[in-house]
């Protein structure tokens, strides 16, 4: 077995019940999605538009790609025929854009807001009063196209265990807010939280995709 098929199939054993796992592909070569592939990985993330339209042209078709990096608006049209999930999206113009090119493709496009919970000034993200603000708009007819499927967040870069449990249930329960508040204008199923040095703590507080990048393919 490879390196990367022997760390996919020891996170798999470490996932709670229900939780996805999304292999971060991001400065990766073929080869190593290749590997990570005839593991059995199907959900890959990667964070630049080109980069992953690039390998979606050259891997098998049945790959979920999700575009996990801070969107451009010009780069959404690359990725709108074949993105499976949108987690960055931090703006109603961005969300705009998704919208126009889903419809041009004559698809729904599913995307996840990112929510801002760390510490740092330098991670994007709506603040809890801007989220508030989106998610009671008339966003689901004003958007036909896009489906709000969760929230995406990423805790602060840091060593204290505790704070980052904090971020994430701080955003567990926003996600639990709205997915109770108005349950039929969305369809609030996903939390994309934890990467490689904090999956187990966002699986605790109640992630439902985790996104591993270093943890499967070693250093960038
Ligand atoms: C790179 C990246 C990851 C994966 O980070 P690792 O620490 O390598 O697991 C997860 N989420 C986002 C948004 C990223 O940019």
């Amino acid at each position: 077995m490879s390196q990367i098929a022997q760390q996919i199939a020891q996170i798999t054993t470490e996932l709670l019940p229900n939780v996805t796992l999304v292999a971060v592909s991001k400065t990766q070569p073929l080869a190593a999605l290749e590997s990570a592939y005839q593991a059995g990985q199907r959900h890959f993330g990667e964070n630049k538009v080109q980069e992953m339209t690039a390998k979606w042209e050259q891997l098998p078709k049945d790959i979920h790609w999700h575009m996990i990096g801070h969107l451009q608006r010009n780069k959404v049209k690359y990725m709108a025929p074949y993105v499976a999930l949108v987690h960055g999206v931090d703006s109603l113009a961005l969300l705009a854009e998704i919208d126009r090119q889903a419809q041009k493709c004559g698809r729904i496009i599913p995307c996840l807001l990112q929510v801002f919970i760390a510490q740092e000034e330098t991670k994007f993200g709506f603040d809890q009063v801007e989220l508030i603000a989106v998610l009671t708009s008339e966003l689901a007819t004003q958007f036909p196209n896009i489906r709000i499927k969760g929230l995406m967040g990423m805790a602060s870069n840091t060593d204290d265990q505790a704070q980052i449990r904090k971020e994430f249930a701080g955003l567990k329960q926003l996600f639990d807010h709205f997915a109770h508040m108005n349950p039929t204008a969305f369809d609030m199923t996903i939390l994309s939280m934890g990467m490689s040095g904090d999956f187990h703590i966002a699986m605790e507080e109640g992630s439902t995709l985790i996104r591993v990048g270093s943890r499967i393919f070693g250093g960038r």
